[in-house]
C-alpha cells in the first residue's frame, strides 16, 4: 500500500493546478510571454503556427479564453476592438494611441486610481469589486509623425 501523505500531496497539487498544461496551453503561453504588444488571437495564431502548423485558429481562440478563465493570463476587451491578451500580471493600465491603435502598459500615479468605496445608494446596489480605466494618447512615434507634417 503506498503511503498516505503521497496521496495527499497528489491531491494538493492537482489542486494548485486546476487547468490541465497541455503541450497546446504550453506552447501558447510561452508566446504568449515573449509578446509585450497584447497580440490578439490572430496574430499570436501566425506565430503557434509556426510551431505547431495543424493547430487552428478556434483552438488557440479557446485555449486563450480558458487560461484567461483561470486568471493565467488577462483578457483586454477594449471598446470596439478586437480582444487582447496580456501576460503581464502586474496591476497595470492600459493606453491606446488614437493614431495608431498601438496599446502599451502605462503604470499611473497611485493618486489616479478611482476609489471603490461608493456612498449608500451610489453603486445601484452592486457590490462593486473592480474598475477599468482606458487611457488614450498619442504615441511618440506619432508625436513625431505630426510635427513633421505640421
Ligand atoms: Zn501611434
Ligand atoms: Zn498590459
Amino acid at each position: 500500500m503506498l503511503p498516505i501523505y503521497i496521496f495527499l500531496t497528489k491531491q494538493v497539487l492537482y489542486m494548485k493546478l486546476p487547468l490541465r498544461m497541455t503541450p497546446q496551453r504550453e506552447i501558447i503561453l510561452n508566446e504568449l510571454s515573449k509578446n509585450k504588444m497584447h497580440p490578439t488571437a490572430d496574430e499570436l495564431y501566425d506565430r503557434i503556427k509556426k510551431k505547431l502548423p495543424h493547430i487552428s485558429l478556434a483552438t488557440v481562440y479557446r485555449n486563450l479564453e480558458t487560461l484567461s478563465e483561470t486568471g493565467l493570463i488577462t483578457k483586454l476587451e477594449v471598446t470596439g476592438r478586437q480582444k487582447r491578451f496580456d501576460w503581464n500580471k502586474e496591476p497595470h493600465s492600459h493606453i491606446t494611441c488614437t493614431e495608431c491603435n498601438k496599446l502599451d502598459d502605462i503604470f499611473p500615479p497611485a493618486l489616479s486610481t478611482p476609489s471603490l468605496d461608493f456612498a449608500p445608494g451610489d453603486n445601484k446596489g452592486y457590490k462593486v469589486i473592480g474598475h477599468r480605466i482606458e487611457y488614450f494618447g498619442i504615441c511618440p512615434a506619432c508625436q513625431e509623425k505630426l510635427s513633421k507634417k505640421e
